[in-house]
């Protein structure tokens, strides 16, 4: 039984799913399988698993699951219902990637789906839980789909064994058939249950015309004047990441100034925190040696990490982006006489929402705003479909989301600031209808919005899968193209990822059919091998986990993980070829220019140093960087960015945890005075960085071949028709070695290959 206060029982009861309770848990009880699907808000997170709770799912040692793709909702979505049934935090719990409250107590434990796909991984039958919750399968991230798909295999398995553990699939009302109609991965399909939610109409108001750029700027005036304009409601503003929505509340919260007692205290202290915070980081002393904490190799998923992406910054310039946006901001707010003084409208009561958002923050959105104030809530797409916020009558919607891209050639990735799917800003919309009839504001043109795509593309099609086929290998699951994917990535993409892992051998190359042709089939179910496994368990792509995999050898292997966590980072060096402001900039560019050039040749280093060209360069302004205790100014000095310079450090270190785990006689410690690599094991490096690039090699054409002009001081590559070049910037430049091994081609001006080192004619097979 559970003791539910007044007021919690009397606002359920108001939620449209609590009508359907009878018949939601009739159809869990009759089916191993449901599918359920209703509006955002209307009540499925929050009370489906109390449901199962009170009819007796999470009894004695049993566990009900559920999973969600965004830290944000396992979080808030787990003290919610902690809170709602009146039971203890180690009762109702949730576990993410690197904390949580889950105890031997138990009973409703919320988690995101990469941990329990690492749950798979220790016990496949997942004998623990008897439900198992997959929520927001709509949003299709690449760990739900897999975890679809290995659910509708446990399922029966666990059937078979006489202990039945039930699966929901929870869904937003958005495109389900890829779940239900698809017979390879339910030959029945399950039952659907919808629910309808009260959604109140919401106005669409286009603008007429789609800002260029300054779409941010367009948000804060469209709340400006809703705030001195409209009756009261709620605004929810989305934006693409975390920088635009911290400018935004404080440019809000300059204009429309909230004194109340606490909230006032409140943003004061934070602002006086985070001030505080850097300035300790500032002045703070560099140590000898770096102490990493231990990080448990449970805690992580070795899958990539696209969880928070929008809380990640698109493109390379990202300090300096957030930077300038505020100082903008300042010039601006100055400047024009609409934002001279601070307006004395209403107070707003102002709070952002983001994915890495410190869970006491989020849970603010919540909380009833002081009276005599107006909400306004400034969001990612986190506030799409994972949380509702009360009170919204008002939703800005930007149109813009942050997503990951790759290169399909190059399997390089980015992240871009891109419009949204059409059914994401219908969500969006939504939001606004919750509690009374509302509105939405697009800042784009009826005419942008009817180009969006109609829904977003599952993410599993949308980039390369060798870590995830080497994963699924590591399950055991040798036939991956045979795995009941909802959406299966293209056999291309599946083929391309096998040959690769071959390659690398992490997978058995398949047997030898007639005249040496391999069977596509064949090609598509090779075993893992133990190398493979190893691999397997690196947080990092499977070209990066083979270096480290054979950086043992040698004692190599500090600089390997070195070596191996600044190719991962992008962009090391700041962009000083862009054109400057006035001439004061340039002559300070001029010099930073020259200083760092003459940096660069210190750490590309001296003799046979020098033959591990881009790559020797990346170690030595790492090893330089650490020496100096890795300070913004040093950084700065010497056109680094201080950014991926921490980012470094931080996979340095769990790069090493893991290492340590995986082989106990190795121990490597993180010395923040490096030595430079001797001769041979430069040489072994080398070799090292061609075992996971083997496939991007390329030869100097000679002066005697030269027939056309612009193949001079080119390359060529096995893949291309074109010349590939040496960037002048590349250590290497100078010497153009007539063999080569890179880590990416960039295509600028020309077509420039990046992370190049030399290698010897006699190693290419
Ligand atoms: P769904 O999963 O169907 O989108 P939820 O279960 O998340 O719906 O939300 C149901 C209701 O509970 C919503 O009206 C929402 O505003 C409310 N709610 C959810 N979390 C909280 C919270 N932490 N505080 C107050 N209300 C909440
Ligand atoms: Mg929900």
């Amino acid at each position: 039984p559970v003791d539910r206060s007044p007021e919690i029982q009397e606002a359920r009861l108001k939620l449209p799913i609590l009508a359907e309770e009878q018949v939601i848990m009739e159809a869990i009880k009759e089916n191993p399988v449901v599918v359920l699907c209703g509006e955002t808000g209307s009540g499925k997170t929050t009370q489906v698993p109390q449901f199962l709770y009170e009819a007796g799912y999470g009894s004695e040692n049993d566990i009900i699951g559920i999973t969600e793709p965004r830290r944000v909702a396992a979080i808030a979505m787990s003290q919610r219902v902690s809170l709602e049934m009146n039971l203890p935090q180690n009762v109702v719990s949730y576990q993410i990637r690197y904390e949580g409250n889950v105890s031997t107590e138990t009973k409703i434990k919320f988690m995101t789906d990469g941990v329990l796909l690492k749950e798979i991984q220790k016990d496949f039958l997942l004998s623990r839980y008897r439900v198992i919750i997959i929520d927001e399968a709509h949003e299709r991230s690449v760990y739900t789909d897999i975890l679809i798909g290995l659910l509708s295999r446990i399922v029966p398995l666990r059937q078979k064994k006489g202990s039945p553990l039930k699966l929901i699939i929870m869904s937003a009302t958005l495109r389900i058939e890829d779940f239900t109609e698809n017979k390879k991965l339910f030959r029945t399909a399950p039952p659907v249950i919808k629910v309808d939610a009260r959604q109140f109409p919401v106005t669409v108001h286009f603008n007429k015309r789609t800002p260029q750029d300054d779409y941010a700027g367009e948000c804060f005036r469209k709340v400006c004047k809703i705030h001195r304009m409209l009756p009261s409601g709620g605004i929810l503003v989305f934006l693409t990441g975390q920088a635009e929505v911290h400018s935004l509340c404080r440019r809000l919260r300059k204009m429309f100034p909230y004194r109340g007692k606490q909230g006032s205290k409140d943003e004061k202290d934070e602002d006086a925190q985070e001030a505080k915070a850097l300035r300790a980081f500032k002045k703070s002393k560099p140590k000898k040696k770096v102490n990493l904490p231990k990080i448990s190799l449970d805690n992580y998923s070795a899958l990539p990490m696209d969880e928070g992406d929008e809380d990640r910054e698109a493109g390379g310039d990202d300090d300096e982006e957030a930077d300038r946006s505020d100082f903008d901001l300042d010039l601006e707010d100055a400047g024009s006489d609409e934002d001279k003084e601070s307006d004395s409208s209403l107070p707003l009561y102002v709070l952002p929402l983001y994915s890495l958002l410190a869970p006491e923050k989020q849970a603010k959105v919540f909380r009833p705003s002081p009276s005599g104030t107006r909400l306004c809530v400034v969001a990612t797409n986190v506030a799409e479909t994972s949380l509702t916020i009360p009170g919204i009558k008002y939703v800005v919607d930007c149109g813009k989301v942050k997503k990951r891209f790759y290169d399909k050639i190059t399997g390089v990735s980015s992240f871009r600031v891109d419009w949204t799917s059409q059914a994401s800003a219908d969500q969006r919309a939504g939001r606004a209808g919750r509690t009374d009839p509302g509105h939405c504001y697009r800042l784009y043109s009826s005419a942008v919005f009817s180009d969006f795509e109609q829904f977003s593309q599952p993410e599993i099609t949308r980039r390369p899968v060798e870590d995830l086929v080497l994963q699924m290998k590591d399950l055991n699951i040798e036939k991956v193209v045979n795995f009941p994917f909802p959406t299966p990535p293209s056999t291309d993409a599946l083929v391309a990822a096998e040959e690769l892992l071959i390659a690398l051998g992490a997978l058995q190359e398949p047997p030898k059919t007639g005249r040496l042709r391999v069977m596509q089939s064949a090609k598509l179910s090779c075993p893992i091998t133990p190398l493979g496994r190893t691999m397997a368990s690196f947080p990092v792509a499977p070209r990066y986990a083979k270096m480290l995999a054979l950086g043992k050898q040698h004692d190599c292997l500090s600089y390997v993980i070195t070596i191996v966590a600044a190719m991962t980072v992008r962009e090391l060096f700041e962009e000083l070829n862009r054109p400057a402001l006035n001439d004061e900039e340039k002559v300070i560019l001029t010099g930073k220019k020259a200083r760092v050039l003459q940096m660069q040749k210190i750490w590309a280093g001296q003799g046979p140093a020098q033959k591990l060209g881009d790559l020797m360069v990346m170690l030595g302004a790492v090893g330089a960087c650490e020496y100096s205790g890795l300070t913004p100014t040093f950084c700065d000095r010497n056109g680094l960015r201080f950014k991926a310079m921490m980012e470094i450090r931080r996979l340095r270190g769990q790069l090493t945890t893991t290492v340590n785990s995986l082989c106990p006689g190795v121990s490597i410690f993180l010395d923040s005075k490096m030595q430079p690599p001797t001769e041979s094991q430069v040489h072994y490096l080398r070799q090292i960085v061609m075992s996971g690039f083997g496939d991007h090699i390329a030869r100097r054409i000679q002066p005697e071949e030269l027939l056309d002009e612009k193949w001079r001081n080119g390359y060529k590559t096995p893949l291309l028709e074109d010349p590939v070049f040496i960037h002048p910037n590349s250590s290497l430049f100078r010497q153009l070695p007539d063999f080569v091994v890179f880590q990416e081609i960039l295509e600028t001006t020309k077509m420039y290959m990046k992370g190049v080192s030399s290698i010897e004619p006699e190693w290419i097979p």
